[in-house]
């Protein structure tokens, strides 16, 4: 009889590919995983924090190289303001490392549990304030990746059409292992805040965004309300406390969530359960934005630390072009009223919005050729949010909205295609050169990227 031993050897009889999880913990193991005749189940996906919200960081029956073992600071260098680090260290680290050497990260970006690679090769985006760059990949200097066959090589500026591609690759391309970023020394903006009805918020947005301000603003489609959080860098701006930004952070996205999903199961009568929930945003909104948080910086409204828990909200994000969003908005609220009227569906969190200016840094970048304006449908209601986020995809489609292949639900591949159009194509020529054999693409990315 043949020993089990015998049969593990591997020898003469090749074992089927292990789907799983992979979590390197160093370089050496990373190019382990994608080593030349290894085993591995395909397709390989690749995996930070696995925030997104589409199929881009899965693989149920490949494999998924998790990256949040590779969690190093190489390097903080004060003097030319840059930072080199691992990609798998969760931005919630790196932001209090930064900090506590007067340095900070540009760009306005929460969401501290995602990790560096994942905020690199996604967009991770905010609202920047005036011509300020929107995406933390815009600030990338060079990186280290390891290739699908196991490589290790270095790409720098110098190969600007190759550093351009992987920001925003989504994985691929390879893994980017450490990258080196630009950083600057901690500044503070002050914060001002408005609550405007939709038609005025609609009458005056273009004007808000022309200013050098960061725009942000919070949407509540079924009250008539939109709260609007200008940022602007002031000479003296005054001192910067964070507590009352943990206090929004808080407030924003643990306090609200869970009272919405309590008020959801025990209030059964929708009307009244839905003038309960906004109101309680309009006066979080009120007290806590407009009220406490007057002067901040990168540090403190981003929170040096990260929740430990998933934030366990639904979402899906767009970009619509800012040229046309003062009727965007308007068609969007009444997009959201028709759904709840029709459907009896509506989100119970606020829409949030911001401004992204144009910004070609990246291959596949979403404001590429001209600022648009990002609008994040979310909500804690799950039962009907599916079919919600293909109507919301269609309309997004109707008013010219791009999809970003990691927080945009139910787009249609071909819309994509149109969307991203000639840089999708020469996105997908680089992809062959990389991984012929097509080991980093799951069904999902194949629809545009195959
Ligand atoms: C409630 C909520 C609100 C959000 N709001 C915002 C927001 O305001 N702005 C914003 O920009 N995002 C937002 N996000 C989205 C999310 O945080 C980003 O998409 C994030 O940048 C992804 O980082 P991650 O580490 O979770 O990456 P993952 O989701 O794990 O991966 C993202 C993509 O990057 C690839 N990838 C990951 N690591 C590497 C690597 N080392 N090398 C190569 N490829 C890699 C993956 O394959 C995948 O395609 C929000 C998410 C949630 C849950």
């Amino acid at each position: 009889m043949q020993s089990p031993g015998f049969r593990d050897t591997g020898r003469f009889v090749q074992r089927p590919p292990q789907a799983g999880i992979q979590s390197p913990t160093n370089l050496s193991r990373l190019k382990r995983c994608f080593a030349p005749g290894r085993n591995v189940a395909l397709p390989i996906r690749i995996r930070g924090a696995g925030s997104s919200c589409t199929d881009c960081n899965e693989s149920p029956q490949g494999t998924v190289v998790r990256t949040t073992g590779l969690d190093k600071i190489v390097r903080i260098d004060t003097y030319n303001h840059t930072v080199t680090a691992e990609a798998g260290i969760r931005l919630g680290a790196l932001v209090a490392a930064l900090a506590d050497k007067g340095l900070e990260l540009i760009g306005s970006h929460d969401q501290m549990e995602r990790t560096l690679g994942g905020a690199l090769a996604s967009p991770c985006m905010g609202p920047g304030i005036g011509d300020q760059a929107a995406y933390l990949s815009s600030q990338l200097l060079n990186i280290k990746v390891v290739t699908v066959d196991g490589k290790v090589i270095p790409v720098s500026a110098e190969q600007q059409h190759l550093l351009s591609a992987f920001r925003m690759s989504y994985g691929m391309l390879g893994v980017i292992y450490e990258a080196t970023l630009r950083v600057r020394p901690i500044s503070t903006f002050s914060a001002s805040h408005r609550s405007l009805s939709v038609d005025t918020f609609s009458d005056v947005v273009d004007r808000l965004s022309e200013g050098n301000v960061g725009l942000k603003f919070y949407l509540l489609p079924h009250r008539d309300r939109v709260y609007v959080d200008l940022r602007r860098y002031e000479a003296a701006a005054g001192s910067t406390f964070d507590t009352p930004w943990k206090i929004k952070d808080w407030g924003e996205s643990t306090v609200l969530p869970q009272v919405f999903r309590s008020l959801n199961r025990v209030m059964p009568i929708p009307s009244v359960r839905y003038k309960l929930i906004d109101s309680i945003t309009a006066a979080t909104q009120g007290l806590v934005n407009s009220k406490l948080v007057n002067n901040g910086n990168n540090v403190a409204s981003a929170g040096r630390r990260r929740r430990h828990k998933p934030r366990n909200l639904l979402y899906s994000t767009w970009c619509f072009p800012a040229m046309d969003f003062s009727v965007v908005i308007k068609a969007y609220v009444k997009f959201c009223r028709e759904k709840f009227h029709n459907t009896g569906y509506r989100c119970d969190m606020p829409a949030v919005g911001f401004r992204l200016c144009k910004d070609p840094s990246a291959l596949l970048s979403p404001s590429f050729d001209e600022s648009v304006f990002a609008l994040q449908t979310t909500s804690t209601q799950r039962r009907g949010w599916d079919d919600f986020v293909i109507d919301l995809a269609q309309f997004a489609e109707n008013w010219g909205g791009t999809p970003l292949f990691s927080q945009s639900r139910a787009f249609r591949a071909e819309h994509a295609q149109q969307a991203y159009s000639t840089r999708l194509a020469f996105f997908r020529k680089i992809r062959h050169q990389l991984d012929a054999e097509k080991r980093l693409l799951n069904p999902y990315l194949a629809q545009c990227f195959a």
